[in-house]
């Protein structure tokens, strides 16, 4: 079994071939800082508005070597954040809505650009499967489902799905119920930045690789090369901010950890369904996410070890072998028949969590300084919606997208170690517990302990669409 090597879907396609790295200071009309799909969906829509823009974009690694080319292939329609949060913006529930609705049309928006672009990331539109395997998830999703018709959410956006109807899609041992929505779209994710990494190079874009950015300041991204001058200078980092000078408590760099099979066989595959290729997920609290990839193996992430002291950041991605094993024991939970397949690769990835969980995307237009990220394990559809968003703020053209509730939203700052060290170790051993207890049967307790974490966390934990522990 292969661990870290920054990603299976990495080594699938192969490594890339190292892109230049910055020859020296230089001029641009925007400077973007990080390639991964925050900042790679920024400069392609800042270049299609404006094809004269002299766009740089600098890379540490390589285009997609973050999360961007780790993640687990949900092109999700889902929150990056809470709802009542998002709410306390001065357009209140509405520009919630609005944002839902961007959102969901954004994953559609993915589609047409692969589609339109020739970029060829797998991606299938099957929607996105939320399974209850005990009676107090599916309790849960009952109580997520009454939260979005509050909302305004109808069939057309989540329904649930009763054991037959969801055994009639996908087989997942001990199954009660599911929650169904059609806006989400399976992708494999470093097909997708490797794809928009090219077509944004040749369409004029300098993106520099091997080229670490060591400070960021209005007007000037500082290197080892030399500095980049521009009028604006975009920071699009997410779980790597917090190596950034100044930020170390702005985006928490949690871990994400996964796991993929080798290919399973036909028969296999015939006693599984999921013909669909929806995203699936579980309604644990310690929650756990899947697809079928389009060559037949099943990769499922979980959180593992979710942070490590300091805001420390793990480039390889290698896993700790109890990480391993514990997602291989929740794989053949749910797909007793997956266990002839193996694992093949397993490996991590950090993505950035704010400290009210909700995402931000902020242009300061004096200093020509921006920013986007903290999706919370949400953004691969996030990230598209942020980077045309950043484009229209960088252009100082007013939209639909300049006013939504995320745009120049302010999260607080994480507490500083150790306290955020034992907080978020705490939290999950918490949830874990409650995972074990209801798993046995023995629910009444575990919403003490949920509440728990809810108050470490400060997230609200019902329901979980609305941003509780719904992090990939
Ligand atoms: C294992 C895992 C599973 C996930 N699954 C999903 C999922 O299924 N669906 C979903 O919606 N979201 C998921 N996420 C979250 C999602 O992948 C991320 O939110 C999203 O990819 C963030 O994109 P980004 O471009 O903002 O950041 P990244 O992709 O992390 O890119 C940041 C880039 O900045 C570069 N960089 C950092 N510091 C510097 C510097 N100083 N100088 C120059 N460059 C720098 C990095 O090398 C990196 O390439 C997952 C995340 C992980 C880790």
């Amino acid at each position: 079994m292969h661990n870290g090597e920054v990603s299976w879907w990495w080594q699938a396609r192969g490594l890339p071939t190292r892109r230049p790295s910055l020859p020296g200071g230089t001029q641009a009309d925007v400077c973007i800082v990080g390639a991964g799909y925050t900042g790679l969906w920024t400069a392609y829509y800042l270049k299609r508005a404006d094809p004269g823009l002299r766009i740089v974009v600098l890379e540490e690694a390589f285009a997609g070597f973050g999360a961007s080319g780790r993640n687990g292939g949900w092109v999700t329609a889902a929150l990056p954040g809470s709802r009542s949060r998002y709410a306390a913006h001065p357009q209140g529930r509405r520009g919630v809505r609005e944002l839902e609705g961007q959102l969901r049309e954004t994953v559609d928006e993915v589609a047409r650009v692969c589609r339109d672009e020739g970029i060829d990331a797998g991606l299938v539109k099957g929607g996105t499967l939320t399974v209850a395997t005990s009676a107090a998830q599916d309790a849960r999703l009952r109580r997520r489902l009454a939260q979005d018709r509050a909302w305004g959410d109808e069939e057309d956006t989540v329904r649930y799905l009763d054991k037959t109807e969801l055994t009639r899609r996908l087989q997942v041992t001990a199954a009660v119920g599911a929650l169904y929505s059609p806006h989400c779209a399976r992708v494999q994710p470093a097909d997708l930045a490797a794809g928009l990494a090219g077509v944004v190079t040749r369409s004029g874009v300098l993106l520099y690789e091997a080229t670490p950015v060591t400070s960021i300041s209005a007007g000037r991204a500082r290197t080892p090369a030399g500095d980049v001058q521009a009028p604006f200078v975009l920071r699009c980092t997410e779980g790597f901010t917090a190596a950034m000078p100044g930020q170390r408590r702005t985006l928490l760099p949690m871990n994400s950890s996964m796991i993929i099979t080798g290919p399973l066989g036909d028969a296999a595959w015939k006693s599984i369904g999921w013909d669909g290729f929806e995203t699936l997920g579980d309604e644990a609290h310690a929650y756990i996410y899947a697809q079928r990839t389009t060559d037949g193996r099943i990769a499922l992430g979980g959180r593992g070890i979710p942070y490590r002291f300091g805001s420390g950041l793990d480039h390889d991605g290698a896993i700790a072998a109890a990480t391993v094993a514990q997602l291989g024991r929740i794989l053949r939970r749910m797909f007793p028949v997956a266990a002839e397949a193996g694992i093949d690769h397993a490996w991590s990835g950090v993505l950035g969590v704010p400290r009210d969980w909700c995402a931000t995307v902020m242009m300061d237009p004096r200093t020509g300084l921006g920013w986007a990220g903290g999706y919370s394990g949400h953004g691969v559809a996030a990230a598209n919606l942020a980077g045309r968003t950043l484009a229209d703020l960088v252009r100082g053209i007013p939209s639909p997208l300049t006013t939504l509730p995320w745009v120049g939203h302010r999260s607080p700052r994480w507490e500083p170690e150790p306290a955020r060290w034992a907080g978020v170790r705490g939290l999950y051993a918490l949830y874990r517990t409650a995972d074990r207890l209801e798993s046995a049967g023995r629910s009444p307790r575990t919403s003490l302990l949920a509440r728990a974490g809810d108050l470490i966390s400060g997230i609200a934990h019902l329901p979980r669409a609305a941003g509780s522990l719904d992090v990939q």
